[in-house]
């Protein structure tokens, strides 16, 4: 690749004698580069004994452990993990970026609202109040939050450090004990940056990394009789088949699955901001964002003019290696991928009107990556497949909308609600739609904007339960009921 950033990459071992929060004893999981197939790392694998070993120890402790109840304890443990976050974060967002593909903008983004996480939830263990009442003449209630007990982390690869620290900072925040299973294509920078975690003060078995396939040791996790709760985020169809494995032992479980995200633009917006948001929304991290704006629903009157700068836009965005600092997308994450992106283009050129991209990158500079242009189908059916389904890949329908009423229906109308963009100057307007808009979260003038202390899940099929923020918190905690008599007779 011509005037890229890279340097050379001593090849990144993980092996439980050098990161023991990793239990592997099943041989060795090789993860490679997606702009240039170079081996970037090798990390340990579990088998079902290392499963069930990382399991049983995490149970046999976190009920006996002070990490129960000692708040400052776990604050302490967070805050140095975050500390050790941030003294490695060059190299976590350049091995982040060689594992993944996206620009190392990008990745240093990722690394620091990973680090912020975690310092909010330290602050949080602190927290964690319970209430009392009053409830007639010497009786009170006290209504106490516990830690649920082990939960199971297992996390999808396109923010592999962002997602795996959205789930554990809370869950050990609360008190409990996790066994993190990260994707089997991004295993090295989460079990990297778990062992940062590993520290004198954390007791001992109150965090693993066990890596390996989903359908095996992903599997395990779920069905397992002393995991409590699994805090599942991947695509909707694994979600239903982790819960329904969960069902069986009545598990608790969170899931953060996939979307088809709207994002409005009206005709009285701010042209500029919304075209940069349109872009943002849809072609960061090379679309493979759960809450992508891959359906730009934009008012007639406004359609042709819009569309068409963002169709300039997409055609001179700079597609290449993400440590080049001129790259502004980097490739999706694999060849397999790549694929599934290029049938969704396929579907879009015989149904609709491709207006920007619509193919590859497969020569000179990006011969040995999985480069797809940023990519806008316009004219396309309701019923296409390409506005019904996540692609997890940058290319964006276009549905033009003739009112308030057709853009809300329009945006209803799938079967996900993850998140909405609205794109208009009309106060009135925003909060008659962003009520009306069935979805976890609504940015107004803005996309893509995530805070630790504010909430994010899915409303249909993108979830169950939220995270970040204190109800992200609470979700790992069981709720108990004291109830203090103190008269002298029972009744
Ligand atoms: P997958 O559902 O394929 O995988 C997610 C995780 O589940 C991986 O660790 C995977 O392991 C594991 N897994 C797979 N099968 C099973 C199983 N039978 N039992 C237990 N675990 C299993 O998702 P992707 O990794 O492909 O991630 C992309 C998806 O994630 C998209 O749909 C995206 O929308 C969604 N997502 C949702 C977010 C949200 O907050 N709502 C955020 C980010 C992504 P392995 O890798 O070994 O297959």
């Amino acid at each position: 690749m011509a005037a890229t950033g890279r340097s050379s990459w001593n090849v990144v071992k993980i092996s439980p004698a050098t990161h023991p929060l990793v239990l592997g004893t099943a041989g060795e999981l090789e993860s490679y580069d997606p702009a240039t197939g170079e081996l970037v790392a090798t990390v340990a694998t579990s088998g079902i004994s290392d499963v069930d070993d990382a399991i049983d120890r995490a149970a046999a402790r976190v009920r006996r452990s002070p990490w129960r109840n000692d708040g400052a304890l776990r604050a302490r443990v967070l805050f140095r993990w975050a500390a050790r976050m941030r003294e490695n974060s060059e190299w976590l967002a350049e091995l982040l970026t060689r594992e993944q593909g996206k620009t190392l903008g990008q990745a240093r983004g990722e690394v620091a609202s990973s680090i912020s996480m975690i310092e909010y939830n330290a602050g949080l263990a602190r927290a964690i109040y319970g209430r009392s009442i009053a409830l007639k003449e010497g009786v009170h209630g006290v209504v106490l939050r516990e830690p649920v007990g082990v939960i199971a982390a297992i996390t999808p690869w396109n923010y592999p450090l962002n997602l795996t620290i959205r789930a554990v900072a809370p869950a050990l925040a609360a008190g409990n004990a996790v066994v993190v299973k990260p994707a089997s294509l991004t295993p090295a920078i989460v079990a990297a940056a778990m062992s940062l975690l590993d520290h004198e003060d954390l007791p001992a078995d109150i965090a693993a990394v066990v890596v390996g396939p989903g359908g095996t040791v992903g599997d395990r996790l779920v069905t397992h009789p002393d995991v409590d709760m699994i805090a599942f985020t991947g695509d909707s169809s694994t979600g239903i088949n982790v819960m329904k494995s969960a069902a069986d032992g009545l598990k608790r479980v969170s899931l953060e699955l996939g979307g088809k995200s709207p994002n409005i633009v009206f005709a009285d917006a701010d042209m500029e901001k919304a075209l940069a948001g349109a872009e943002n929304a849809i072609f960061s991290a090379a679309g493979q964002i759960c809450t992508a704006g891959s359906r730009l629903l934009v008012e007639e009157s406004i359609k042709d003019e819009f569309v068409g700068r963002l169709a300039e836009r997409a055609e001179a965005m700079r597609v290449g290696d993400g440590l080049d600092p001129s790259s502004e997308m980097g490739p999706v994450v694999s060849a397999e991928q790549k694929r599934t992106v290029l049938d969704y283009i396929e579907i879009g050129r015989s149904e609709g009107t491709i207006i920007a991209g619509g193919e590859a990158m497969e020569s000179g500079a990006h011969a040995n990556g999985h480069f797809v242009r940023p990519t806008i189908v316009a004219d396309l059916p309701s019923t296409s497949r390409l506005v019904a389904e996540e692609v997890f890949g940058p290319v964006l329908a276009v549905q033009p909308f003739a009112d308030e009423d057709e853009a809300i229906a329009i945006a209803n109308s799938s079967e996900f609600g993850l998140a909405c963009g609205l794109w208009t100057n009309d106060l009135n307007r925003t909060w008659r739609m962003g009520r009306a808009i069935e979805s976890g979260t609504i940015w107004i003038n803005t996309y893509h904007h995530f805070y630790g202390e504010t909430e994010v899940g899915g409303f249909k099929r993108s979830g169950i339960g939220r995270q970040q923020g204190i109800e992200g918190l609470l979700e790992f905690t069981e709720t108990k009921h004291l109830n203090f008599d103190s008269n002298p007779n029972l009744f």
